[in-house]
């Protein structure tokens, strides 16, 4: 019997929701559902007629670059009485429906429980009424799946809830731009971030923005706050920098429990400070705008997971919200999910704040304590030996190298061990050109685009050692911190494998993997491959907005060397028809029914089409060669045209994803490089980040991990998500064409 489904949105509007509900319709419709979308959250519910409405394929096109919700939202009083609920299980059962997937935050997720647990006595209650009339079949129960969409990231059960990361965005270019007037002003700026619970958006955004302070609602103040904010600020201003940014969470509240508000903020600081203070509310921008490619690339792993764990429960009841933990699809009972979210809450009002932060998840703990730690290092006085590290970033510049540099660099500096930064990479290790760097332009670096200790491509020759080897000695060099990709990664292993004999080589190193590439061993995430990726996106977004009355094809083509994550997660983010990845290459046959499939998708009403390809798919098959044969098989009835991305992929100021990601890095190299130092260790380590947590592995190790001829790890995760990419992205099935 063919079941139905039907998916509505809910709570506050969180950007990427309709990426979730894509994916839902579509997944659903392939698995042989029926569809239907219910308008305005469980408003339309329980309201029912036209606020109920079938949902096809081509009902679901085009929305991916789309904030808010197409479905629109709502929060329902109705829905929250018994008669409401009532009203709301007569419309489904009236349709047949037995699936419904919420996405919404806790209280929407509450409401879905609550529904499916009351789905029997309410159908009882109507057949008794007589309220169903002939209808046959009555779904006997309901299956509840919810997604975790809200901004604030205060979902128990996911790592992050859809929304976020486009309003942590939001956040970071907010303070980017308040930062530059704040410069020129000399001014402090107390910044508020939503977050009525939850300190998440406040403490990533002050991370990635490179703020001086943060409050949040899960951490304990104690009497004395304002003295040791004022003292963090002092100092920071006597080390030179006269500007700083305060983020503010809008439920931290003082130790009393009463509400910290930023006038109060910004009295106490220009009091004690005699400085010029304004204040920033970031309010609702923090919600809107086009969904960052994270967000729809979670919204769309998640619908899928969604409507495959009804497909998969057969007759087993299920009330889970399918959720991210780890970077791998997790189910959790709803009920569960509730109230741990809520106890969070909970235990902040009751003062439990060592039990809210548990809550809150381990990588928010250690956020924090990071944060922490950057607001209180400084410059030691004592300097510990006297060889400096040295910090390169290599290869190709990647953003969010300046990130892990400027982090990686006032750790040490903190505890006192002196720092230099080597010139263009490698280049400038073989001829000794350091740059001395300075505590407060490091600051300034958070957020910069590139690199600037700079970069260059070389590959270390045999001679080329011998006088890395020399530098190393000449300058005492007592440790090595290299950031980059690939060509990094291979130099270092060729000094790594020259310890022996050059016994100068013989100093600790780490490695941080920072390539827009995503191609390296031992990690699933590299710095700079998100900004890479919203960088592509946004330009498909833009090449869409070409879309005219003329049919056209785009055959895009976008970097990531010999791996394929950008062009396959760009695929998936932007709804593109196809990618052409260096894992899988590029066959005559598959150009051949690309060929038909095209005809078909245009025959079927899509007016535009867009083809991602790797620079590296095929050595034949070019861009220019496939936009070529599409023309030439086009006959006149859709047009062909090439972009090719280039350099423009790599550009611009790091997201807060690559931010996070290399202050996370940043700092853990440094507190390896300093363990290394003080117990006399000579390792060479590389950094990673697998299933959410940071790993370290010794080089040698790592690359083992490596296919070194093809130029790309043995296993890559993201793989797995490319039958998704191409699937949902087709013209509507049920279209048959002549
Ligand atoms: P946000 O995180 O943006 O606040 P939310 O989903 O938590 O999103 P709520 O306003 O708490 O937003 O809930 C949305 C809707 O879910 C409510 O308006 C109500 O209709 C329904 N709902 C919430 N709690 C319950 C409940 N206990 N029983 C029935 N329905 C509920």
């Amino acid at each position: 019997m063919e079941r139905s489904l039907a998916v509505l949105t809910s709570g506050g509007d969180a950007p990427g929701m309709n990426a979730a509900v894509r994916a839902v319709v579509r997944r659903a419709l392939d698995c042989g559902f029926k569809v239907y979308g219910i308008y305005n959250g469980y408003e339309g519910l329980v309201s029912g007629g036209e606020a109920i409405r079938p949902l096809g394929w081509n009902d679901v096109g085009g929305i991916l670059p789309r904030g808010g919700t197409f479905l629109g939202t709502a929060r329902s009083e109705r829905f929250r009485t018994l008669e409401g609920r009532r009203q709301a299980v007569r419309h489904l059962v009236t349709l047949g429906v037995d699936a419904l997937v919420v996405i919404g935050g806790d209280g929407s997720l509450m409401g879905a429980h609550v529904l499916a647990e009351e789905w029997p006595s309410h159908v009882e209650a109507l057949e008794k009424e007589g309220l169903l009339g002939e209808l046959g079949k009555v779904p006997p129960s309901l299956d509840v799946v919810g997604l975790p969409g809200s901004i604030d990231n205060d979902l128990y059960g996911t790592d992050m809830s859809i929304g976020v990361d486009t309003a942590l965005n939001h956040i970071v270019r907010a303070i980017d731009d308040l930062t530059s007037t704040a410069a020129s002003h000399q001014r402090t700026f107390v910044v508020e971030t939503m977050g009525r619970h939850c300190g998440y958006l406040a403490l990533m955004g002050a991370l990635g923005g490179g703020a001086s302070w943060v409050l949040v609602p899960e951490e304990e103040l104690d009497l004395r706050w304002h003295h040791k904010m004022i003292r963090a600020i002092e100092k920071a201003r006597a080390i030179g920098r006269p500007h700083q940014m305060v983020v503010v969470a809008e439920g931290a509240r003082h130790p009393d429990g009463l509400p910290i508000r930023t006038e109060e903020l910004k009295k106490i600081l220009a009091d004690r400070l005699g400085i010029d203070v304004r204040v920033t509310v970031l309010g609702h921008v923090q919600r809107g705008g086009a969904p960052s490619a994270f967000d729809r690339i979670l919204a769309t792993r998640l619908g899928v997971a969604a409507v495959d764990a009804l497909v998969q429960a057969g007759d087993r009841p299920l009330r889970h919200m399918i959720g991210l933990q780890k970077n791998r699809i997790h189910m959790t009972l709803l009920m569960e999910v509730v109230e741990k979210s809520q106890a969070v809450g909970q235990q902040i009002d009751q003062g439990a704040y060592r039990e809210a932060q548990r809550l809150r998840g381990e990588s928010f703990v250690r956020t924090l304590e990071l944060f922490k730690t950057l607001t209180r290092i400084e410059p030691a006085a004592a300097m510990q030996g006297n060889g400096p590290v040295a910090i390169l970033t290599g290869g190709a510049d990647a953003p969010g190298m300046n990130t892990a540099v400027s982090i990686a660099a006032r750790c040490l500096m903190n505890e006192g061990f002196p720092v230099v930064g080597v010139r263009d990479a490698f280049w400038g290790l073989i001829r000794g050109e350091f740059m001395m760097l300075e505590w407060n332009e490091l600051t300034s670096w958070v957020n910069r685009p590139s690199s600037e200790l700079g970069t260059v491509r070389h590959s270390l020759t045999e001679e080329d050692v011998q006088r890395v080897a020399e530098t190393i000695e000449k300058h005492n060099i007592r440790g090595l911190i290299a950031i980059g990709g690939l060509g990094t990664y291979m130099n270092v292993t060729t000094l790594m494998h020259h310890m022996p004999e050059l016994k100068a080589l013989a100093i600790p190193m780490v490695l941080v993997p920072a390539t827009i590439d995503n191609n390296l061993p031992g990690t699933e995430f590299t710095i700079g491959g998100d900004t890479a990726l919203n960088n592509i996106v946004q330009d498909l977004d833009k090449i869409r907005h070409t879309a005219g009355a003329t049919k056209r094809t785009f055959v895009v083509e976008v970097m990531g060397r010999q791996s394929g994550y950008l062009a396959l997660m760009a695929a998936l983010a932007s709804g593109a028809e196809k990618a052409y990845l260096p894992e899988k290459g590029i066959t005559l046959a598959e150009l051949n029914e690309d060929v038909a499939v095209l005809r078909a998708s245009f025959q079927c009403g899509k007016r535009m089409v867009l083809y991602l390809r790797n620079e590296n798919a095929s050595k034949h098959y070019t861009t220019d060669f496939i936009a070529r044969l599409l023309e030439e098989e086009s006959r006149g009835f859709y047009q062909v045209r090439t972009a090719i991305l280039g350099h423009l992929q790599r550009g611009g100021v790091p997201s807060a994803f690559d931010r996070i990601l290399a202050s996370r890095m940043g700092s853990a190299a440094a507190q390896q490089m300093s363990t290394m130092l003080r117990q006399d260790q000579k390792e060479v380590l590389a950094l990673g980040q697998k299933g959410g947590d940071l790993e370290v592995t010794p080089l040698q190790q790592v690359m083992e991990e490596m296919d070194v001829r093809e130029g790309r790890p043995k296993r890559q995760w993201f793989l797995e998500l490319s039958a998704m990419a191409e699937t949902l992205a087709k013209h509507a099935p049920a279209c048959s064409v002549a």
